[in-house]
């Protein structure tokens, strides 16, 4: 797990195991049946960590034995919230871990005109005060779909928040500090920038595509 002092918002976690899965995502041999795969399995590393400071509250139960105390986690179920499309690919990972998550969505356009990203689709369950919510989206590029969504979310009420990626650029991770300081980020990777199209470099190319098998070459 790395912290960087120029992103305070930022954990990158390079557990061997995310590292290892992240190289075979990227390579551009990978084919879409293991690319879902690869992306279902990192999102489920990255959950693992993500969630170690959940609180949890004490409980009683019995064994087959006798009575303890042990502990659950506490408060309302968490809450994933893929932004649509890609980042789909990383819910059915971490509901694998966490079976009982709730799933909202969030679908996101660019304005022609603003360049402002509209929420078209936005669904969540109800009590976002007192829900931790996960949103999804495996690339933060520039960072303008993310602020959008915590934006969105937030003004529902939803104040615990945490935004979860495969592949972050510096240019998103300094935008959401710029508009969410308070949302930690988890990354597997942070890359060395965007080049002139809006791609993560070195990357793994369009994320949505490569998951959907929805590209031209
Ligand atoms: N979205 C992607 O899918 N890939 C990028 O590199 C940037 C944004």
């Amino acid at each position: 797990m790395l912290t960087n002092t120029e992103y305070p918002n930022l954990v990158v976690l390079d557990h061997p195991l995310i590292r290892h899965k992240l190289t075979l995502l990227r390579d551009v041999r990978t084919t879409t049946r293991d690319f879902r795969q690869l992306v279902s399995e990192i999102a489920a590393l990255m959950a693992y960590e993500a969630t170690k400071d959940l609180p949890l509250e004490e409980v009683e139960i019995e064994t087959p034995l006798e009575r303890m105390g042990g502990a659950l986690i506490a408060g309302k179920k968490l809450t994933l919230v893929p932004i649509l499309r890609a980042g789909l690919g990383m819910v059915e990972g971490i509901s694998a871990l966490i079976p009982s998550a709730r799933v909202g969505h969030i679908g996101l356009y660019r304005d022609h005109d603003t360049l402002n990203p509209v929420d078209y689709y936005f669904k969540i369950p109800a009590g976002e005060q007192d829900r931790a919510f996960f949103v999804l989206d495996p690339m933060l590029a520039t960072g303008g779909s993310a602020v959008a969504a915590v934006t969105a979310l937030q003004r529902t009420g939803a104040r615990r928040i945490r935004f979860l990626c495969l592949v972050a650029a510096p240019e998103g991770v300094r935008n959401m500090l710029a508009h969410h300081a308070e949302v930690p980020i988890f990354a597997a990777a942070l890359d060395r920038g965007l080049d002139a199209r809006g791609y993560i470099r070195p990357g793994l190319g369009d994320a949505g595509d490569r998951l959907f098998g929805t590209g031209r070459v």
